[in-house]
């Protein structure tokens, strides 16, 4: 007989651990317990001593499909003939340490618990709320560490003696499930009709909504969605023009059977859509189905999301037809969690609230994914996913935590601390009150959870970022991250795939909208080679004026005027204001972004002369660009260090060509111009490994390009799979650029 303890970390709260661990020993005969502390998993057994290391091997082998457990330490301690194995109470005080606190993301409704919400024999049947061990709500709805019920927003909501039962029984699946939840004891739904009040049958009534072509507000796992029918045009023209959001594609829940109905999906896509994540996968649009053309306007390309929670799966049981459903917020904003916020700032918009009385402690908006060359890409992190957890070749002193406050569009907060990177979902754009408070109170509560004191903090070189200003109003010391140095380095996170070495040398191209470089200049379009902490620029666009600053990235037709100014081509047609800024300097900062060439170039072409939002004169230039199949390009020289772009320009103006086809040459130009750019830089340096980092390498035509043209010269590409390429991205570099500076003993924080 012996006795051993043994202190488990990795993700092991809120996956149904404990109950697992409990089963095993009971299976094999062993007394003891099994204990949840501040993130770890403390398990004390005795018996014989071969079965007693059956017990260790199977605790790591035969864990939960969601638990990912490592054993951290074990001791023998003194045997005191337990007679039985018992869940005990949980332990916030332990002094078991904590440094491998690990929370939950939330998980999709479990197969298990599907069958039984669609059972009419089932106690849980139709309840729009009913979890188990292996699903429900866990990032959304913790609120400190240990994952146990009273430190959730489930804590207001007392067992019932069924679900106690269950609960207490070792043998079955909701044995210590947090949320457990019955219509007896657990949160309900109410729909409210703006036109009727409160009506008596909420899921029923809802779908009657939605039925009619009205859109209402649903209540989630990580926030509120805006839902209507995605078949009629009238109510999607309705929320577009209400929201506003006038082009922007939106999203639409389908059944997992309909996917091939509405889309051209490969293996790729399903796979995602039927992960654990549940995220929206951008797919190939079928044309000619009945879906409003209004969905995903000038686009090839359509996000599918498959139900998740269970009043998805209500919802569309009755519904069986495709969904818009698009976070419900004022644009660029964080997602809404809260009935009141909806009743106050989209009542103008919706027509009923399907609510419920589960509490959302932060926001999590869906996950969003494309495939490019057959991989899956996180485009958005969010519910499903987050918190994500990266490591980081840069390891910090044991005594410190960083904090990253990311970028000003697309915001993530990063935390970091011995190797560790959690990245937040994706907050919003930074520049709305609802946007800082969110934020405000991420950064105070993600360190929380994990345990630690922020001691660090990294943030944008930029001055005028409202994440900035936040970061310098801090007592802690603190590291003014260049954008694009964020970016470089964004990809040495350490994930499941092929990762960078500390201090391995690359090359990154760094293709954006803007960012401040450490010139004062707005970069975008750069060739950066170095590692972390130590990156040069030596190759970039040659700069072109932006005239009226970031006004000229919604109306890509100053872009386009400017760009003709400096080809040396007039119009009698020009705008003559536009012309006096330009000639005069005056609001019109010289940039290399990439991201406002492609602008430029879909203005001139026609397709986009004003965008309604972030991306939009690109995503049109490309969704056109894929009618055509030519190889032709435009030679773009490299003259003293800069690409000069000027003979694309030209041959767009000069002559008449077909859109499609013009749009064609237009990426395959800026492909050509990377390689060329590449080998110079690899002839130069000997670097061969290539890495993509910004928002213009969401497009999948060019990546497609660059993927077949970098092995030709003996390049290799480096595309991360698991980390936004855009500025959800950004946080991520900024921890990684910072602790590489830490590891400098020069280098000091301001
Ligand atoms: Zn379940
Ligand atoms: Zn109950």
């Amino acid at each position: 007989m012996i006795c051993k303890h043994y202190i488990l970390d990795g993700r092991v709260q809120g996956v149904g651990f404990r109950p697992f661990v409990h089963n095993l020993a009971t299976q094999l005969n062993l007394a003891g317990w099994v204990q949840n502390t501040s993130g770890n998993v403390s398990v004390r057994v005795e018996g014989d001593a071969h079965v007693v290391a059956d017990f260790e091997r199977r605790l790591i082998s035969d864990a939960p499909p969601q638990a990912k457990p490592s054993i951290r330490e074990r001791w023998d301690k003194t045997v005191r003939q337990l007679k039985s194995f018992l869940i005990i109470t949980s332990d916030s005080q332990a002094k078991t340490g904590n440094h491998n606190v690990q929370v939950p993301p939330d998980h999709y409704c479990c197969p298990d618990c599907q069958s039984e919400l669609l059972d009419s024999a089932n106690s849980r049947y139709d309840y729009a709320f009913i979890n188990c061990t292996q699903c429900g709500p866990r990032y959304t709805i913790i609120d400190s560490l240990p994952y146990d019920r009273r430190n959730t927003a489930m804590a207001d909501f007392p067992l019932c003696d069924n679900c106690a039962a269950e609960y207490q029984s070792p043998s079955n699946r909701r044995f210590h499930a947090e949320p457990l939840a019955c219509p007896q004891c657990g949160p309900t739904l109410t729909y409210t009709s703006t036109r009727e009040g409160i009506q008596h049958d909420a899921i029923n009534s809802a779908c009657e909504a939605i039925q009619k072509g009205l859109v209402i507000a649903v209540k989630g796992i990580g926030g509120f969605h805006l839902m209507c029918d995605a078949t009629q045009t009238q109510p999607i023209e309705w929320l577009r023009n209400h929201k506003p959001r006038p082009h922007k594609p939106l999203a639409i829940m389908l059944l997992p059977e309909q996917l091939d109905e509405y889309t051209h999906a490969t293996d790729t896509h399903r796979q995602q859509l039927t992960s654990d994540v549940r995220p929206i996968v951008l797919c190939p649009k079928k044309s000619g189905v009945a879906l409003a053309e209004n969905i995903a306007p000038q686009l090839q390309e359509i996000g599918i999301i498959f139900p998740y929670s269970p009043l998805h799966f209500l919802l569309m049981a009755t519904l069986r037809r495709p969904l818009v459903v698009t976070s419900a917020n004022i644009s660029g904003e964080p997602v809404l969690t809260e009935a009141t916020d909806i009743h106050n700032r989209l009542q103008h918009l919706v027509d009923g609230v399907l609510n419920h009385n589960r509490p959302i402690r932060r926001p999590a908006d869906d996950t969003v994914m494309h495939v490019v060359v057959n991989k899956p890409h996180v485009i958005r992190v969010g519910r499903g996913i987050a918190p994500l957890e990266l490591g980081s070749p840069y390891p910090l002193d044991k005594n410190n935590t960083l904090v990253a406050t990311g970028a000003q569009s697309k915001n993530t907060l990063c935390l970091a601390f011995d190797q560790r990177i959690i990245v937040s979902p994706h907050i919003a754009d930074m520049d709305s009150l609802r946007s800082h408070t969110v934020f405000e109170q991420l950064i105070q509560e993600l360190p929380a959870l994990y345990n630690r004191n922020t001691t660090h903090i990294a943030h944008d070189a930029h001055p005028g970022y409202a994440t900035t200003r936040w970061s310098t109003q801090q007592s802690q010391p603190r590291f003014a991250i260049y954008h694009h140095h964020a970016h470089a380095s964004s990809l040495y996170a350490q994930t499941s795939g092929r990762n960078l070495t500390c201090d391995q040398n690359i090359m990154v191209f760094t293709w954006d909208g803007v960012g401040l470089g450490n010139d004062s200049h707005l970069w975008g379009g750069d060739c950066l080679h170095g590692h972390p902490g130590n990156w040069q620029r030596t190759l970039y666009f040659k700069p072109f004026k932006l005239p009226g600053g970031d006004r000229a990235a919604r109306e890509p037709w100053r872009i386009a005027d400017s760009l003709r100014l400096h080809c040396g081509i007039k119009f009698t047609s020009d705008d003559p204001l536009l012309h006096k800024m330009w000639d005069q300097n005056v609001n019109a900062p010289l940039t290399s972004a990439v991201g406002r060439l492609l602008d430029g170039c879909a203005a001139l072409l026609g397709i986009c002369s004003h965008a309604s939002y972030e991306g939009q004169a690109p995503m049109e230039l490309a969704a056109i660009a894929e009618q055509s199949n030519t190889d032709k390009h435009i030679d773009l020289p490299i003259i003293d260090g800069q690409v000069i772009w000027f003979g694309l320009i030209k041959w767009l103006i000069r002559k008449p060509h077909e859109t499609a086809f013009a749009a064609r040459v237009i990426h395959n130009t800026l492909a050509h111009s990377l390689i060329r750019q590449a080998v110079a830089t690899a002839n130069k340096t000997g670097i061969k490994t290539v890495g993509i980092s910004g928002g213009v390498f969401q497009n999948r035509l060019l990546v497609e390009r660059l993927t077949t043209l970098l092995p030709q010269h003996g390049l290799t590409l480096h595309h991360p799979q698991q980390i936004p390429v855009n500025d959800g991205g950004i946080s991520i570099g900024q921890i990684i650029e910072a602790s590489a500076l830490m590891h400098k003993q020069s280098s000091r924080p301001l």
